[in-house]
């Protein structure tokens, strides 16, 4: 029998979770962002799900081929544009749209030898101060571009830094709008976060990651129940060891647990070799939330690589081989959002979903 851990995709989440994106912005065209190989999923695995969707988002021109070698004939945008001249020749090739944010790209687009005049997306720095062509330069950017016969359509796209928080997405619109006007083009504003808590922004093309995944990007002000989301992984175990604890006894490597009254602990098949983020029962940590046959409970102690223990007061019938769901649907109707482990281990959902370790098997659920 293999090590009992396993991960769980599952499609019916994935198809409800695009669904509540596309409610929220009606007259827009999702983007499925599978950057990082579908933020950890799996691009093969999360395709049939999503494959609803206008197109596909994403960095890696080796995902751009793997979604052509799934047949997938729709639009793929290469969100951080081409890394190097030759990349345009597979773009050429694939019929790749891509990003276009900084001149080079523009000066190697203008010596590229092609049948096929390239869709790109003009991405402009509003704010964000990573990726772009400031408000000043980005209508010399888009004449330039737009003149050049390698060039198709030229859309307009700009990334927020504060959707999911407090400072909010008005200035970098106002900067936005003010710069392109009277500019012809679609647009693409929004991220998850924008569609969620900002709906109503003129957009032509969203573009929605983590939500299609099943975390909310503002977490802890709300929560995937709030969002009417649902976990698209499951990580899930089982006990493969009991120990029972006096008062004063501890628990994994560094004795960071000590038992204040005699308790019983369950030993899980799941450590930080499997992404589980060890910081949740470093010194300090105060331990994660975890079901245990669905019941919650909490980890206590170091994380091994290989191990972790959890306080089994809150279910006296677990026992070995007793399921325990480190995040996502857990049996009986239970749920754990992988937001509150990695709120537990001081990140984020994002990145435990991409954390998750190669030697993981994974499953789709329901198979199609
Ligand atoms: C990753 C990314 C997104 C998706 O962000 P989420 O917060 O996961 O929805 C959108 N736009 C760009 C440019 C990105 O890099």
């Amino acid at each position: 029998m293999p090590r009992p851990i396993e991960a769980l995709i599952h499609a019916d989440a994935l198809a409800h979770n695009l669904a509540q994106v596309r409610a929220r912005v009606p007259d827009a065209r999702v983007w499925a962002v599978v950057k990082a190989n579908a933020y950890g999923h799996g691009i093969e695995r999360v395709f049939g799900a999503l494959r609803g969707a206008d197109g596909f988002a994403l960095l890696d021109l080796a995902e751009a081929q793997a979604l052509r070698a799934l047949d997938w004939r729709g639009p793929i945008l290469l969100l951080e544009g081409v890394f190097e001249p030759r990349d345009l020749e597979l773009c050429s090739r694939l019929n790749l749209w891509h990003v276009v944010h900084c001149s080079q790209q523009i000066d190697w687009l203008a010596v590229h030898k092609t049948h096929q005049a390239h869709r790109v997306f003009l991405k402009m720095n509003s704010g964000m101060n990573r990726l772009g062509f400031a408000p000043a330069a980005f209508r010399s950017a888009w004449a330039r571009l737009s003149a050049l016969p390698q060039v198709d359509e030229v859309s307009l796209m700009t990334h927020f830094a504060d959707a999911d928080g407090a400072a909010g997405i008005a200035q970098q619109v106002a900067s936005f709008v003010a710069a392109t006007a009277d500019l012809p083009g679609e647009r693409s504003l929004s991220n998850s976060a924008a569609v969620l808590r900002h709906g109503a922004v003129a957009t032509d093309w969203v573009r929605a990651g983590i939500a299609l995944y099943g975390s909310a990007p503002d977490f802890p002000e709300q929560d995937i129940g709030h969002w009417q989301l649902q976990p698209a992984m499951t990580l899930r175990s089982r006990l493969i060891g009991l120990q029972q604890l006096q008062t004063g006894a501890s628990v994994g490597y560094g004795s960071q647990f000590v038992a204040e009254r005699a308790m019983r602990i369950g030993v899980v098949a799941c450590g930080y070799a499997d992404g589980y983020p060890r910081r949740t029962g470093d010194a300090g940590g105060s331990g994660a939330p975890v079901l245990v046959e669905g019941v919650r409970c909490r980890t206590v102690g170091r994380v091994s690589m290989d191990m972790l223990a959890v306080d089994l007061s809150p279910v006296p019938a677990a026992q070995l081989g007793s399921e325990v769901t480190l995040w996502g649907r857990g049996p009986h109707s239970s749920l754990l959002p992988i937001d509150e482990v990695a709120q537990a281990g001081g990140t984020i959902g994002y990145e435990l979903m991409c954390a998750l370790a190669p030697r993981v098997p994974v499953a789709v659920s329901p198979a199609d």
